[in-house]
């Protein structure tokens, strides 16, 4: 896996930061959700992702898509369970420009990525 570093920096440690694959549909999320500040973005073990907007508190600013790189849909499994949480690989929050600071990070981190219930 390659880390390679960005001009801008990000409390993102560099093995979770966003692909080039996922910057573009996270672009498009954000665009899409005047209160995000921020996307979670969610690997799953299947190779799809899962990915939603999130405002200022912690809350949804997005509906929660989920798709699959080069592919026209989601694998059979997500079609299943919707990205079960069991299946999570790896999840952390892409900011938007500019980043909040790092309490506001942590406690959106915490209630956007520590609470594993569905829904
Ligand atoms: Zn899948």
């Amino acid at each position: 896996m390659k880390d390679k570093k960005q001009g801008k920096q990000q409390k993102v440690s560099p093995k979770l930061a966003a692909r080039k694959s996922e910057e573009a549909m996270i672009a498009g999320i954000l665009e899409g959700s005047p209160d995000g500040i921020g996307v979670a973005v969610i690997r799953l073990d299947c190779g799809c992702r899962k990915m939603a907007a999130v405002d200022k508190n912690g809350d949804p600013a997005s509906k929660v898509i989920i798709y699959r790189d080069q592919a026209e849909s989601i694998c059979d499994q997500c079609k299943a369970d919707n990205g079960a949480f069991i299946r999570v690989q790896e999840e952390f929050i892409h900011w938007a420009d500019p980043a909040p600071d790092e309490e506001t990070q942590q406690m959106i981190k915490g209630k956007v990525l520590g609470i594993r219930t569905a829904h």
